[in-house]
């Protein structure tokens, strides 16, 4: 997608502090952090969002919970625990229509969210 800003970022044509990459995912941190860890992880391929991800159905959303929890293992927030979050459609507060899923760590975090 051209006019994607996460696009961008996975092909380098935006900068961002970059954390991890695998063969399908990149994770860099949040520009504007709600935690200490705020890390956003994305797939390298385009898709809407969560249920664009899963009706992929090539394992790419199974990747992509796996890189979270390698952030949240490499971000020292694995313990006590971490939350991950996917903003799906403006009314739960997506703004990004690239599938990513939020990395938050490094507080305590109360339930339920905002
Ligand atoms: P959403 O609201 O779609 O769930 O999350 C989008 C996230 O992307 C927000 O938390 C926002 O701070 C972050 N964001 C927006 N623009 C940029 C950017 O250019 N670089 C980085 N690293 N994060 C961004
Ligand atoms: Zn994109």
């Amino acid at each position: 997608m051209t006019d994607c800003l996460f696009c961008k970022i996975v092909a380098r044509q935006i900068p961002a502090d970059i954390v991890l990459e695998t063969g399908r995912a990149l994770a860099f941190r949040d520009v504007n952090p709600q935690a200490p860890t705020h890390v956003l992880v994305v797939p390298k391929a385009h898709h809407e969002n969560a249920a664009a991800l899963a009706a992929a159905d090539d394992g790419l959303a199974d990747d992509l919970l796996t890189a979270c929890h390698a952030v949240a293992v490499q971000e020292g927030v694995a313990e006590p625990g971490y939350r991950v979050v996917f903003n799906t459609g403006t009314g739960a507060g997506q703004t990004v229509f690239h599938v990513h899923a939020h990395v938050l760590g490094g507080r305590s975090l109360t339930w339920p969210p905002g």
